[in-house]
């Protein structure tokens, strides 16, 4: 048997859950090497889209994976879990709970006392006492929506090489309005159809008249939902977390 000189593509192609034609794009390119999504170099190690620090046990088994490089797998994760720890601390500040929500963010705490330390630094009280404002690191909110916002489209839209986005916004649930909430929730009529094949083919419904709508595609129930779309004038990718984070990466065309 040939001796495996790369394990990912080697040992874990029957696992990879990607768009089929872009691993064919990959292999086809690069004669079976893979590259990673993030910065295009040389894939050596793969990860889920998203990753489990913003999902609960049990995972579902049909989770996207995408082949990444080393660096990029890994020089993520203090953000992601920064974010995740905050989207929980957020809540338990704001609506003055005994403790943070997840079982997960828990243990974050306990595993990772820095992340801990770091939001406590940057919680301002006011002279009495109650809670005034939260001091977020939007720099590192915004790095992890973007890679998010990048494995959706790569893995959903089949889009690759992607430019610097034109918008990432966000905004945690308070600071919504009802109808902010109701738009951002809402499916969205698609002006253009995806290429028959792409994954977002399956998360298009037709409404009675004839209107091709993109659906919510849900990883965890209140846990992780996302919309990919491509219309005329753009790409955009909504990222919804914890039912708390709410987020839109555009790239226009
Ligand atoms: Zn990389």
């Amino acid at each position: 048997m040939k001796k495996a000189n790369n394990n990912f593509i080697d040992n874990e192609l029957d696992n990879y859950y990607g768009d089929k034609r872009l691993l064919e794009l990959l292999k086809y390119n690069k004669k079976g090497d893979f590259k990673c999504v993030y910065c295009y170099e040389k894939a050596d190690t793969r990860e889920h889209i998203p990753s489990k620090i913003f999902l609960n046990e049990p995972y579902s088994n049909n989770l996207a994976i995408l082949p990444a490089c080393f660096n990029c797998n890994n020089s993520y994760s203090d953000k992601e879990q920064y974010l995740a720890c905050l989207i929980d601390y957020l809540q338990y500040k704001l609506y003055n709970l005994e403790t943070v929500q997840r079982s997960k963010i828990q243990k974050t705490f306990i595993s990772k006392p820095h992340i801990k330390d770091e939001l406590e630094k940057s919680t301002i009280y006011a002279n009495d006492g109650k809670l005034n404002y939260i001091e977020y690191n939007h720099d590192k909110i915004q790095a992890i929506l973007l890679k998010l916002s990048i494995g959706h489209a790569t893995y959903s839209l089949s889009r690759i090489h992607l430019d610097k986005p034109d918008i990432i916004n966000y905004k945690f649930l308070p600071e919504l309005s009802d109808e902010e909430l109701h738009n951002f929730n809402s499916e969205v009529m698609c002006d253009v159809s995806p290429e028959i094949g792409a994954r977002s083919f399956d998360n298009i419904v037709i409404t009675n008249d004839g209107i091709p709508i993109v659906t919510w595609n849900i990883v965890q129930d209140n846990q992780y939902k996302f919309l990919a779309y491509e219309s005329k004038t753009s790409m955009n990718i909504r990222i919804v977390i914890g039912e708390f984070l709410y987020a839109e990466v555009i790239w226009n065309n």
